[in-house]
């Protein structure tokens, strides 16, 4: 019974239209904001503009962290909208065991990337200063992609998926299927990167603004629904949405790509300046948290856009098959009780 319910739940999900993956933006976007912000690093820390090229594909690697390590995928998002009306984040402390104590909500529930963001600065600055640039550029480089992903409004908001208002699926709509298809990195337009004083005061202000967004975004979803009379899967529909989000996921992204640079400045600038190396080819993948590799996901692998419940084809043959053998099993028991019986007859 348990493995038809699992079936079913899964064909249901797979129906819903459950995004293909969990990724913010496509792979790709996560790879140019660390590329582009190892180049929009200040002139003075322009040796390590060099870096942009090994720290730029581990962009990624995160995301693929999240299938072995159930701790991952919180790192990914954080939700204010989940705290209490009124609520004021700029009293929330970059200390995560303080921060959840006034939030008194869990960190699976509510996401906690911005205070990843804060533990791997702590550790890509000492990195930097005990001169372990192969350490510092790992832990530099995953958060590229937390500062990516907070970046993406639907990161930002309990509604991630648009599953309280009908709006089921939007989120790949808007960072995978649209961006990849419109988006230039060209209209790329990041500032220059400054040193942050208070850098989780900052990192709270950019997750707020993208809360903001999050809502537009959900609202131009609605609007190019209609105008493509309820038909999400046309160019009417793609059109309209890039029309009216188009400016947001280009002025997010380059936001991305100054406040990373801006932190990995701070970071040097915190650790005293040390003398930048020449780069290196590539990084290790494992896991900077808990040491996992980056196993690739099975094709046709499903995850919700918390990225933590995988459902993968696999699971469903097999639970296919046991319930087959099941049914097959009660069948013949059935049989040879039916065939027991006219015996005795
Ligand atoms: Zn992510």
């Amino acid at each position: 019974m348990a493995g038809r319910w699992r079936i079913l739940i899964a064909a249901a999900l797979l129906a819903a239209g459950v995004p293909a993956a969990a990724w913010a933006w496509a792979g790709v976007q996560h790879i140019q904001i660390n590329k582009l912000a190892g180049r929009n690093v200040p002139d003075e820390m322009q040796d390590f503009r060099n870096f942009s090229r090994p720290m730029a594909l581990p962009g990624i690697f995160p995301d693929l962290w999240k299938e072995a390590d159930p701790d991952e995928s919180p790192r990914h998002y954080f939700e204010p909208d989940r705290l209490p009306a009124g609520f004021d984040l700029k009293q929330l402390s970059p200390d995560l065991p303080t921060a959840l104590g006034q939030m008194n909500i869990a960190p699976e529930i509510i996401g906690i990337a911005p205070w990843a963001i804060m533990d791997l600065m702590a550790k890509t600055t000492e990195a930097m200063r005990e001169t372990n640039w192969v350490w510092a550029a790992q832990c530099a480089a995953t958060i590229g992609h937390y500062v990516g992903d907070l970046h993406m409004p639907l990161h930002t908001t309990r509604n991630y998926n648009g599953q309280e208002t009908w709006q089921h699926g939007v989120h790949s709509r808007v960072e995978s299927e649209m961006t990849k298809y419109f988006f230039d990195v060209n209209s790329i337009q990041p500032e220059p990167a400054v040193y942050l004083e208070d850098p989780f005061s900052a990192i709270i202000e950019w997750t707020a603004h993208s809360a903001e967004l999050a809502r537009t975004i959900l609202r131009a979803d609605d609007m190019a629904k209609r105008t493509a009379n309820g038909r999400i899967d046309t160019e009417t529909y793609y059109h309209t949405l890039w029309d009216l989000t188009g400016d947001i996921i280009n002025s997010q992204i380059s936001h991305a790509i100054t406040a990373l640079s801006s932190l990995w400045y701070t970071a040097w600038v915190n650790a005293g300046r040390p003398p930048i190396p020449p780069a290196f080819d590539e990084l290790p993948t494992l896991s900077v948290h808990s040491g996992v590799g980056i196993d690739p996901r099975t094709p046709g692998d499903r995850i919700d856009a918390h990225g933590s419940q995988p459902i993968s084809r696999y699971n469903i043959i097999i639970w296919s098959v046991m319930g087959f053998i099941c049914l097959v099993v009660i069948g013949s028991s059935i049989h040879r009780g039916i065939q027991a019986r006219r015996a005795k007859k």
